[in-house]
């Protein structure tokens, strides 16, 4: 393959300063830095032909020859081909290019330490799982037992050190170059970086000596979760070989409940009562989230009209307390009447007190819900 232009490479023009130079080098590194493509080949060897084409054109000596020979000129034929700068040696530059003084903006970008880049710690896959729950469970936050299927590292399986890298993980490979020795360094292809190799495994396990087992695991789950959120449990997940073990993430799922309607950290209740008892006034029972209450309905009472139990609702998951249940009461209207019930309604049709009369304390629908969510 053609080795590209150097100038090209970074995107300037031949007579570029070196101000120039070295911002638009900063550009692509940062857009290309392997720690924000993880696994991205393409984007590793963007990097390094970038590192490679700064190293030369950012030092006049190297830059001279370079327009005279061409590649020729600062590498010998292969030059050093893609790979040839040794990570290390790419972030070591950074502290000329950033700035001094230690902390390069990689630290921040990135969340390093310094120039280097430490070996990647293995991580195993995440577990998913959904959780259904019911309303009662949620306004009061449960223990759960639940099953799931892991992977975990079968203990009998042997490991030993990996005989390509030395347990390192890594290869090296060392090129003479006209700038000298340099040294590329990849994963390991046999230990694909984990230092270390299957020795011997038991039946039923894995290439990796890994195997699938039931695990029961006891989970917390907070008062006033929600549908849809995601709860994690660090290291619950799938184990890996020479690594620590994924999360275990858990999704809500809440299953609606027969009586109670949710809103917020609100529970909404809707009653009917008769028109005789809105008008005679009662006691009624209404269910709650965890029992059954008394509430007393005035004579008198209006369809619409919203009732409040106070901290029957929901805790908040963020611990601002505690919601309330609220009751709607629907002043139920019969469809059909017997012969005597109709006789008896129809003396009373012309009764003064049956025509609606509304009061200004007497809201309608829409008074009441400003009322109450303060809209
Ligand atoms: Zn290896």
């Amino acid at each position: 393959m053609a080795k590209r232009d150097y100038y090209e490479i970074l995107g300037v023009d031949k007579g570029a300063s070196k101000d120039e130079i070295k911002k638009a080098y900063r550009k692509i590194a940062i857009k290309y830095h392997p720690d924000k493509n993880p696994d991205n080949k393409e984007a590793e060897e963007k990097f390094k032909e970038a590192a490679e084409a700064y190293e030369v054109l950012s030092n006049d000596e190297k830059r001279q020859r370079y327009d005279r020979f061409g590649h020729q000129g600062v590498g010998g034929a292969g030059g050093y081909s893609g790979g040839g700068m040794n990570m290390d040696d790419i972030f070591s530059q950074f502290g000329d290019i950033f700035g001094g003084g230690g902390g390069s903006p990689f630290d921040s970008f990135f969340g390093g330490g310094g120039g280097g880049r430490s070996r990647r710690t293995r991580k195993g896959t995440n577990l998913r799982i959904k959780l259904k729950l019911t309303l009662q469970e949620i306004a009061n936050g449960v223990e759960k037992k639940i099953k799931v299927n892991r992977l975990v590292v079968d203990p009998n399986t042997k490991f030993a050190t990996c005989s390509t890298c030395q347990g390192t993980g890594q290869v090296r490979k060392v090129m003479n170059t006209m700038l000298g020795q340099m040294m590329s360094t990849s994963t390991c292809p046999t230990c694909g970086g984990v230092g270390q190799t299957v020795d011997s495994r038991s039946p039923g396990t894995d290439s990796s000596g890994m195997k699938r087992e039931e695990d029961v695991i006891s989970v917390k789950i907070p008062a006033g979760v929600s549908d849809g959120m995601q709860l994690s449990m660090s290291g619950k997940g799938n184990e890996v070989a020479g690594g620590i073990p994924g999360d275990l993430l858990i999704l809500i799922e809440e299953q609606p409940d027969e009586t109670l309607k949710r809103d917020g950290t609100n529970v909404i209740y809707e009653l009917h009562v008769s028109f005789i008892d809105a008008a005679l006034g009662t006691e009624v029972e209404v269910p709650t989230v965890n029992n059954r209450v008394k509430i007393k309905i005035e004579p008198g009472t209006q369809s619409g009209k919203i009732l409040r139990l106070r901290g029957k609702g929901i805790k908040d998951i963020e611990g601002y307390g505690i919601g309330d249940q609220l009751i709607h009461v629907n002043v139920w209207t019969p469809k059909h009447l017997s012969k005597d019930e109709r006789a008896t309604l129809e003396s009373l049709r012309d009764s003064e007190n049956f025509t609606p009369n509304p009061t200004k304390g007497e809201k309608g629908f829409f008074e009441n819900m400003k009322e109450f969510f303060g809209a």
